[in-house]
């Protein structure tokens, strides 16, 4: 059985906030806002498929700051499915000014279990000129709270940003690992068409990061969680909506993850190797096609570095750990 969420859209309409890298019509897709009856036949439609043992997902929107009433709505149709344990739980994504204890109590009513703010940068002067309307702050006092009542904490931040550095995604990332979230999600920055990233990096007065960049970047995120324990369950936008119609300018491709831990399994070996000469490395079974990287990349770029390199596993190897042996 595999285990996929449900995902049900709930689109943000009349968002007070205008984020400088936000269109939520273009992320979304030209998908309807999800009703009640929508949440029940979905789940429905699931269960009767037999391939489903997970979460319902309220994705799309601050799901605590649409209107209460259709959000007690939604949550009120997805309730039973929790009661009889059809569901597992459900999760949802908000923005951290939008959660307070009140509706934490209401959250754990209706069976939510995991909640994943947007913090996106925890430098309060990137918040500010990307029009967040928070502040790094706001992220640390939700995510405590949303601990203290016991909920799975998802945290979600961004690269890229205007006004951002790698140092300051770097510094967001040990802010973040503070917090003890379960799971973290990164996206690189894309610019869409219809933002104020759009108008700035049309007028000249902001540069997105360059996909090399942004892959050096999120290889030395993906292992600062890695070693802090935390999950890091996406990685880049995910494909499909209408991002490639409203793509503009920035970091968008649809095997990110996989072309950022190509790069962590190749600088780990450059980082060990010095002597130009033929090696056998060893890496864990899972990770080989991550290490040989797309297209053989790796292997052709050390070659180019004089290392003539075997690949081997080894099942007593862990995530983004290598073993390098002299291939005599
Ligand atoms: S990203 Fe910003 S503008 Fe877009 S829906 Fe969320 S809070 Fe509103």
């Amino acid at each position: 059985m595999t285990h996929k969420n449900i995902a049900v859209f709930v689109a943000h309409e009349g968002c007070p906030n205008e984020c400088s890298f936000c269109n939520q019509h273009i992320i979304s897709g030209k998908q309807e806002t999800a009703s009640a009856a929508d949440v029940q036949s979905a789940v429905e439609t699931a269960l009767k498929s037999g391939c489903f043992d997970g979460q319902l997902a309220f994705f799309g929107g601050s799901f605590t700051a649409i209107d209460r009433f259709y959000m007690l709505e939604l949550l009120t149709a997805a309730k039973p499915f929790y009661e009889k344990g059809q569901i597992s739980g459900i999760r949802i994504s908000t923005r951290p000014d939008a959660i307070d204890e009140k509706i934490l109590k209401i959250l754990k009513e209706y069976g939510v279990k995991a909640i994943e703010l947007g913090a996106q940068s925890m430098d309060d002067n990137v918040l500010f000129l990307n029009k967040r309307g928070h502040t790094a702050d706001d992220v640390r006092v939700a995510s405590k709270l949303i601990k203290e009542y016991d909920f799975e904490l998802g945290l979600q931040m961004m690269t890229g940003l205007f006004g951002d550095t790698d140092k300051g995604a770097l510094f967001t990332a040990d802010e973040i690992i503070k917090l003890n979230p379960e799971t973290v999600r990164i996206y690189p920055t894309v610019v869409l068409e219809g933002t104020e990233l759009c108008r700035l990096y049309r007028a000249g007065k902001y540069q997105p990061q360059t996909i090399d960049d942004a892959v050096l970047l999120c290889g030395k995120l993906l292992l600062k969680f890695h070693k802090a324990n935390i999950k890091v369950i996406r990685l880049g936008l995910h494909s499909g909506g209408n991002v490639e119609e409203g793509f503009v300018a920035g970091v968008y491709h649809p095997a990110f993850r996989e072309l950022v831990e190509g790069q962590i399994y190749l600088d780990l070996i450059l980082s060990r190797l010095k002597e130009k000469g033929e090696y056998k490395i060893f890496v864990n079974p899972k990770e080989i096609s991550k290490m040989v990287g797309q297209n053989r990349k790796n292997i052709v770029q050390l070659k180019d570095n004089n290392y003539i390199c075997k690949v081997f596993s080894d099942k007593s190897l862990g995530k983004y750990e290598i073993n390098i042996e002299v291939d005599e």
